[in-house]
């Protein structure tokens, strides 16, 4: 029996061969985004990658999801997933592969999609994870899965792929894993061990009011005023009712009301993104900005209580304790002690957990740089790395070729072979 250490690099000798092909994937994907469901295209390219080296194919779960099995013997079985949904962003990154001119539909509407959260690098990856550990099935024992999942932005993917029969279609894993490129220097990790992503719900509320003339308001009752009251207090939640130890996000992202300056509407909507950590913060949060709507509506004398809409999106994202010291100590055999670095949870939400829950799977979920070493290390030096790289969902999200995509293929790689078993 092998050394992992050893397995790992036979199964990775041919990266360097593999690579220009998974660049090539990697522009193609980025000058051709879809929106969530809508990436038939990119699931295609997914679908006659795996079928090439082997894998056996499941295409339109969930819509457009597919996933490839890989058996190679007694073992344990590993899901690897990529999602593959673009945004509806204008892309401004001024890359030679730029997606100037991709559209896709959006509440009926034509609006432009880029790739701005790197899921074509994701993808991109885990097809050359997937060809690489079907060449070399000599040094591992088990099954793969590598799952290409729609429309992670909607929080709604996963979901879908479980409810159209995953795990009757595949076997369930017994480990999920999944990276997400980001705004790091390429050729680093990260990771956060236990909860390392936010729970995110979204809550629309309806002010009533009185519409009539903008010039006698003595004779209506102004929801757009109770909507802005609302809108200030409201973010009086995080920094007065939640202790400085806890994390709260809230932000409103949209208010409508209203079509001519000189009406006053008879409605105000405002619609709210909120993320938290723990269910004691989150019930706390969700039931105080029902408490401020109302609040704020009977200050304003309205005709009626607001309506308050709340619906769930992402659960909160946790990183399995075992699984994660499992993975970390391959990656830091491979890549380097100095390459897999600790941080702290964030703010942002996925929806890989429910496929991690579903299959009553532990997950290990961890982050790939993309950016430039010099110009990452420079900006956080100087303390500026927020605003001087542009994260993800920025129309000038740019991860670097080389050596993101080459890390990414390798990090994917050597994780599923730290969960398979040894070959022989
Ligand atoms: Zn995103
Ligand atoms: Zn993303």
């Amino acid at each position: 029996m092998e050394s992992a250490l050893a397995a790992a690099e036979k199964v990775l000798a041919p990266l360097p061969e593999l690579s220009p092909d998974v660049e090539e994937m990697y522009k193609d994907l980025h000058r051709h985004p879809e929106l969530g469901f809508q990436e038939f295209r990119t699931a295609g390219i997914a679908a006659e990658s795996l079928r090439a080296c082997g894998y056996e194919v499941h295409e339109g779960v969930g819509g457009t999801g597919v996933v490839g099995l890989l058996r190679n013997g007694e073992g344990p079985v590993v899901l690897l997933r990529a999602d593959m949904d673009g945004l509806p962003v204008a892309e401004d990154s001024g890359l030679e592969y730029a997606a100037t001119d991709a559209t896709g539909l959006r509440d009926g509407r034509q609006v432009p999609v880029m790739h701005a959260c790197g899921h074509d690098v994701h993808v991109a990856c885990l097809v050359g994870a997937a060809r690489l550990l079907a060449r070399a099935r000599e040094h591992w024992s088990g099954t793969v899965v590598a799952l290409f999942q729609p429309a992670e932005e909607l929080g709604t993917g996963a979901r879908a792929m479980l409810a159209d029969g995953l795990f009757d279609r595949v076997p369930r894993p017994d480990a999920v894993l999944a990276q997400h490129v980001s705004p790091l220097a390429a050729g680093h990790t990260a990771y956060c061990p236990g909860v390392c992503m936010a729970a995110s719900d979204e809550v629309r509320i309806t002010f009533h009011g009185v519409g009539g003339h903008g010039s006698r308001p003595e004779a209506a009752n102004d929801p757009v005023l109770t909507a802005a009251a609302f809108v200030q207090r409201v973010q009086m939640i995080v920094s007065r009712e939640i202790a400085t130890g806890e994390r709260a996000v809230l932000t409103v992202g949209s208010i409508t009301a209203g079509e001519a300056a000189n009406v006053i509407p008879d409605t105000a909507e405002v619609a709210l993104s909120v993320r938290s950590f723990t269910p004691s913060v989150r019930t706390r949060v969700l039931a105080s900005i029902e408490r401020i709507a109302r609040a704020e509506s009977d200050a304003a004398g309205a005709p009626r209580h607001p309506d308050v809409r709340h619906s769930s999106g992402f659960p909160v994202s946790r990183n399995d304790d075992a699984l994660t010291d499992r993975v970390n100590a391959a990656l830091r055999d491979r890549l380097g002690e100095d390459k897999v670095h600790e941080i702290g949870p964030i703010t942002g939400s996925e929806d890989v957990q429910h496929l991690a829950d579903a299959a009553g799977a532990p997950l290990y979920y961890w982050w790939v740089g993309g950016w430039e070493s010099e110009e990452f290390l420079r900006a956080y030096r100087a303390g500026t790395a927020d605003r001087d790289i542009p994260a993800n969902h920025s129309p000038r999200f740019a991860p670097v070729l080389r050596p993101t995509l080459g890390t990414g293929v390798t990090t994917m790689t050597v994780a599923a072979l730290s969960c398979l078993a040894a070959g022989g």
